[in-house]
């Protein structure tokens, strides 16, 4: 698989460690970025939307695409299936448009195997204490879930060291500040400069 231009990245974290709001306020400040809308078998929570927040899906039919080889990358995380589909990261990244992907690290391994260049950040929380207070205030998950998402946030954190970035998520606009710096940086590298600015390079380089 080849793409044109886009950067494609990885972001995860425990759950209740703040990516999505980070993901949600970085898409408001930076252009030309998307993120990619999961498909997932898990009960939709008050207020998301489906084809917004995720594609909500039955276990069944999400079998069925993962037999039709319709996913990048597909996992259980609690329990749920959770998967990218495959046709719009390619979509994305071939109309030059960097790309999202809050997924779990066992997503991410898929991911990287298929796609080596993409580019992952790790998000932790400040303390063991703030994540219970964050799932707990986002008010969304039942107990005994909040308590199986604490007890797995051990786990998914252990795996950190495969990432290219980490980031702290203790003060939100620092956090968000650090992402911003990791995209810009990305934009910066000399192999998609030698795209974009082929014109000024060509020119300045002209005798
Ligand atoms: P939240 O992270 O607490 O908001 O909980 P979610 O229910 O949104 O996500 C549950 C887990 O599934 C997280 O660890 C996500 O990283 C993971 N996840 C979400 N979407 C995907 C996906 O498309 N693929 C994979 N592999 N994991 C995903
Ligand atoms: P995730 O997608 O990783 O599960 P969320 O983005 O849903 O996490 O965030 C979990 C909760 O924590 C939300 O209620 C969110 O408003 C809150 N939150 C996120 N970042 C911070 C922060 N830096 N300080 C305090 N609360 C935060
Ligand atoms: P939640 O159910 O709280 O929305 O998400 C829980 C976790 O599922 C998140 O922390 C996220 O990392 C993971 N997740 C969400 N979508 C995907 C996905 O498409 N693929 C994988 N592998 N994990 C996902």
């Amino acid at each position: 698989m080849h793409h044109a231009s886009g950067t494609l990245y990885i972001v995860s974290a425990p759950s209740g460690a703040g990516k999505t709001s980070l993901v949600k306020a970085l898409l408001e400040q930076v252009d030309s970025l998307h993120v990619s809308v999961s498909h997932t078998t898990r009960a939709q929570r008050p207020g998301e939307i489906d084809g917004v927040n995720y594609h909500f899906t039955e276990r069944e039919r999400f079998l069925a695409q993962v037999e039709q080889g319709d996913f990048l990358e597909h996992a259980e995380v609690f329990g749920n299936l959770y998967g990218t589909a495959q046709s719009t990261v390619e979509k994305t990244l071939a109309e030059g448009v960097d790309l999202i992907l809050e997924i779990d690290w066992q997503g991410a391994q898929q991911v990287r195997k298929k796609l080596p260049y993409a580019c992952s950040i790790f998000i932790l929380p400040p303390s063991r204490e703030a994540l219970r207070e964050r799932l707990d205030q986002r008010g969304q998950d039942a107990a005994e879930v909040i308590d199986q998402r604490m007890a797995q946030a051990t786990e998914e954190m252990r795996h950190y060291t495969e990432y290219d970035y980490v980031v702290i998520n203790d003060d939100f606009n620092t956090a968000l500040d650090d992402l911003q710096a990791i995209l810009r940086a990305g934009r910066l590298q000399r192999t998609g400069q030698q795209t974009r600015q082929s014109s000024l390079i060509g020119a300045l380089l002209s005798d």
